[in-house]
């Protein structure tokens, strides 16, 4: 019988959990073949490389060598299925720039002829696949203002755009950072500590409006003002303009402001664009079953391209995070190994680290005309919602001093009460009444003994260094990480 040839679009989160989940279940009894734009690398990390407190190759999520023992194969672009991996596996591994050496190709996926199980590549290849999971990620989309494609102007979305940023970026400079969104404030400190007056942007009247609600968003921008950073919400940028060297940008709302350097925030899109003519039913995403596939039963989405089912609502949704997209290759790869893993759905969640304030949401935490319970004291920067539905939490607000072990353990409990769905019957009252005390709801009702059981292939996590194309493990650095629920 012929090895069944699954191949992986995109090696992001997804893709890459996919190919190490594969693995832990067939042990190298079926062909891999991956086509990436991008060498392996955790977006998630980006920060803390922008912020030096890692270096480059610490960006990326497998080297050469731990593909060739998951036995990958990559594509190259004079022989279309080559194993690359062989070339790589000899490759030199320096701290930097990275693993992308001469050898890696970046190859594109450019067309999907799902009739013939044929994948289109941009070189006019095609690979015939058995099954393929199109985990592709989202772009960075920029709002047509007038000379926002200059030079000195940058998304932060790819490792390409924080190598950007780190060449220019120098202290005492003045940094625009258009958009308030969750990704901007991923990398806030990070710009921070480069010892920029930072001037942030945003065209809705708070900052992190799809993360938080507006009394939430007033603590954020308050400890920011009080921390020398300029905040303009309620306000758009017009145009920039080049002004000696620098940029000018041309607002409306406040007064227009010069700059040296320019991030944009401005929102993501799933790229989708190359699947045009697929057949594959797409709507804001892939849209996909709980088994992850989309129409077509030999293609599977997974990632922030893949529009699947919501934890809390089971609505189909693009979550674009980190969580999502790690748990959705996990169960794709079970599934392509032959597996019926069923799932959940994912929770949606954003946690940051705000010049250390904890903000976190989780779940529907902004349901109009729902039932919430508040506890605010701007004061000391501490802020709580919670939104029931019955005596059930289904979705919260949590903000609090980072360096106190009180916040950081009650976004923990909160994350487990709004993810256990558990019913809370008297409990609901004293937490209403004692909001800052999560923890004795949260023991008295076992939810770490509901937690604990929930796992995303209903067994216990597998370490990554235990898994490979042999089945025999080892040799895996610490840095190829683990595949953790
Ligand atoms: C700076 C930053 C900070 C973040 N911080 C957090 C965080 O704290 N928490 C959180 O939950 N999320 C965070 N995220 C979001 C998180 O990184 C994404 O949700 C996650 O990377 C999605 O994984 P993915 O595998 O779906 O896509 P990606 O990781 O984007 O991988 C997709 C891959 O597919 C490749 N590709 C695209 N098109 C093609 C094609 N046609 N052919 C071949 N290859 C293709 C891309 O080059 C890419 O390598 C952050 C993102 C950024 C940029």
């Amino acid at each position: 019988m012929s090895r069944k040839r699954h191949v992986i679009v995109g090696g992001g989160t997804a893709g890459l959990n996919a190919i190490t989940t594969i693995r832990e279940y067939d042990k190298g009894a079926s062909d891999i073949v991956l086509v990436a734009e991008e060498w392996p690398y955790s977006r998630m990390v980006l920060p803390y490389y922008l912020g030096q407190s890692i270096s480059e190759s610490h960006v990326f999520t497998a080297t050469a060598p731990r593909l060739a023992q998951l036995g990958v194969q990559f594509i190259r672009a004079d022989r279309p299925v080559d194993p690359i991996f062989r070339a790589l596996a000899t490759q030199p591994q320096n701290d930097s720039p990275g693993p992308l050496g001469p050898d890696f190709v970046r190859r594109r996926a450019s067309g999907l002829d799902t009739s013939n199980n044929l994948l289109k590549l941009d070189d006019g290849s095609s690979i015939e696949y058995d099954d393929l999971l199109i985990a592709t990620g989202s772009s960075p989309t920029r709002p047509p203002i007038p000379g926002a494609d200059g030079d000195a102007i940058y998304n932060q979305w790819t490792i390409d755009d924080s190598r950007g940023v780190l060449k220019d970026i120098k202290p005492g400079q003045d940094v625009a950072m258009i958009g308030a969104g969750f990704i901007s404030f991923t990398i806030l400190n990070a710009v921070l500590s480069h010892g920029v007056n930072l001037h942030i942007i945003e065209i809705m009247p708070q900052v992190l409006p799809r993360m938080i609600d507006n009394q939430g968003a007033e603590i954020v921008a308050n400890l920011l003002r009080s921390r020398g950073v300029n905040i303009h919400t309620g306000v758009s940028v017009q145009s920039i303009e080049d002004d000696d060297g620098r940029k000018k940008l041309i607002m409306d709302g406040a007064a227009d402001i010069t700059v040296d350097l320019v991030i944009m925030g401005t929102g993501i899109r799933p790229n989708l664009g190359w699947l045009d003519a697929s057949g594959l039913e797409i709507d804001q995403g892939i849209v996909v079953d709980n088994h992850l596939r989309s129409n077509v039963p030999n293609v599977y989405a997974a990632g922030d391209v893949a529009q699947g089912h919501e934890l809390i609502t089971g609505r189909k949704e693009v979550h674009a995070i980190e969580p999502t997209a790690m748990q959705h290759g996990r169960v794709v790869g079970a599934n392509m190994t032959g597996k019926d893993i069923s799932y959940e759905g994912s929770l949606l969640m954003n946690i940051l680290d705000v010049q250390d304030l904890d903000v976190a949401s989780f779940g529907s935490w902004n349901v109009p005309d729902a039932e919430t319970s508040v506890m605010a004291n701007p004061k000391n920067n501490t802020y709580r919602k919670l939104v029931w539905d019955g005596d059930k939490i289904i979705g919260g607000i949590i903000l609090g001093p980072a360096r106190g072990i009180w916040t950081t353990n009650d976004i923990g409990m909160l994350k487990g009460l709004v993810q256990s769905q558990v019913k809370l019957g008297p409990w609901k009252k004293y937490l209403q009444e004692n909001l800052w005390d999560i923890k004795r709801p949260f023991v008295a009702n076992h939810v770490t003994n509901t937690m604990l059981s929930v796992t995303t292939l209903d067994h216990p996590t597998v370490p990554a260094r235990e898994i490979s194309a042999t089945g025999a493990g080892g040799g895996a650095s610490d840095k190829d990480g683990e595949v953790v629920d």
